[in-house]
């Protein structure tokens, strides 16, 4: 096949992409005669070609859960842990349970051009039923997207009897990287412990790591300098990702200016979540109430690799969500004040390559010769446009296969309005 009039994002030259098999064989200078060449051909007539989009943080297990059994009243983080902890004991759901609603929030993404998908899992459950679920998800749904799951200790590694033990386990039973959540365990020693550990567990058996820290308005939690102290020490910076950090937003700019220096050193990832620290955020302020976003803007310019995700579809942290990372994006460069003509034209770097660095997927990754044919096509000829109007993903193709298209809506204005 051969996708004709191609504009690769960031680009100003259109291309050809021929395609052979599963690969991008060759891309083709525009002047390149392409209809005489045999191939089946798809003119995009200038569309934006992009690599797929990856999702960096989501909780599958979670998904489609809200309001079961109650709703979360005060949007706070620690009212949906402890709403969770409660479904645990009252819903007991079997892993067929678990991978249909996990199947159903994948299909969502997949829909929106998403085929490589960091998924968090609780392990702080004795029987491992959303482990299990999601190992099986990952295989079942390869042909559609790329699953990476991180064993995440939701109530502690210290704060959860056993969780250190069930952690260990979640990964020698599969789980790709290990996972943190410092500002919840008990004591701030607990939680510069379970930093420690995660990354020792990583190191042990070799996995990425993956840490919820920080997501608290505190500004007294500093958690994200124990993960890049220890991170830099052991030299595993580019295998480590700190989700949410929103206690950065609260930091004062004396302690921040000393932390970037570290934080540059140590090369470690970061996920930004607008979306749901947009709502799970600032919720005891009075006024003036906090965004609750970590420093994306000043992370970006100092250098260091962040993205944006998705974090919940519809789970006691966040009553919305349909998939879609353009509407992520849109918002998070509300949020984050990165409304400039350059921040826009390239925003879509958090969703694709920013995210394919953090999973540690970058070889191999994007629209390049010898690569896997694994793209999506934006309907719109301007990456500008992309953000301003949220176009639809209208093909998302994998290993040379069209795995989803989308139609685009018509809108017509009936006279006699405007004649
Ligand atoms: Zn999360």
């Amino acid at each position: 096949m051969i996708i004709k009039n191609a504009k690769l994002y960031g680009q100003d030259e259109f291309v050809h992409i021929e395609i052979h098999g599963d690969k991008i064989h060759k891309l083709l200078p525009f002047e390149t005669p392409v209809e005489s060449s045999g191939h089946e051909i798809m003119d995009l007539n200038g569309k934006i070609v992009l690599p797929p989009f990856v999702e960096p943080h989501i909780h599958l297990d979670y998904a489609l859960t809200a309001g079961t059994p109650k709703w979360n009243q005060s949007g706070t983080l620690f009212e949906g842990i402890q709403l969770w902890s409660e479904r645990k004991q009252l819903v007991k759901e079997t892993k067929a349970d678990v991978k249909k609603r996990a199947k159903e929030a994948l299909e969502m993404q997949i829909k929106h051009g998403v085929q490589h998908v960091r998924t968090h899992v609780d392990i702080t459950e004795p029987n491992f039923t959303g482990l299990e679920a999601l190992l099986e998800v990952k295989q079942e749904l390869k042909p559609w997207v790329d699953v990476q799951i991180v064993a995440f200790p939701q109530e502690g590694i210290y704060a959860y009897p056993k969780g250190a033990a069930l952690l260990e386990e979640a990964l020698k039973m599969g789980a790709d990287a290990v996972g943190g959540i410092p500002h919840y365990e008990f004591t701030r020693e607990d939680g510069v412990q379970s930093v420690k550990k995660a990354l020792d567990l990583a190191y042990k058996y070799d996995k990425l790591v993956d840490i919820h820290c920080d997501e608290i308005d505190d500004e007294q939690s500093r958690f994200v300098e124990v993960l890049a102290a220890e991170a830099y020490k052991l030299d595993m910076g580019e295998l480590v990702t700190a989700s949410h950090t929103t206690a950065m937003g609260s930091y004062n700019d004396a302690y921040a200016t000393k932390l970037f220096k570290l934080l540059k050193k140590s090369n470690i990832n970061f996920v930004s979540l607008p979306k749901a620290n947009l709502h799970l955020q600032g919720r005891i302020d009075s006024y003036p109430k906090r965004r609750g976003l970590t420093r994306v803007k000043e992370l970006k310019e100092a250098g260091m690799n962040v993205c944006f995700g998705l974090d919940s579809i519809m789970d006691p942290w966040y009553p919305l969500g349909d998939g879609n990372l353009l509407r992520v994006v849109e918002m998070g460069l509300h949020a984050s004040h990165m409304t400039g003509y350059n921040d826009i034209k390239t925003a879509l770097n958090l969703v694709t390559e920013n995210g394919a660095k953090t999973l540690h997927i970058a070889e191999g990754y994007g629209v390049k010769e010898g690569n896997k044919a694994n793209l999506v096509v934006l309907d719109t000829t301007s990456e500008y446009d992309a953000i301003r109007r949220l176009p639809p993903v209208i093909y998302s193709i994998r290993n040379g296969h069209i795995i989803a298209e989308t139609k685009p809506a018509v809108t017509t204005i009936n006279e006699p309005i405007f004649s």
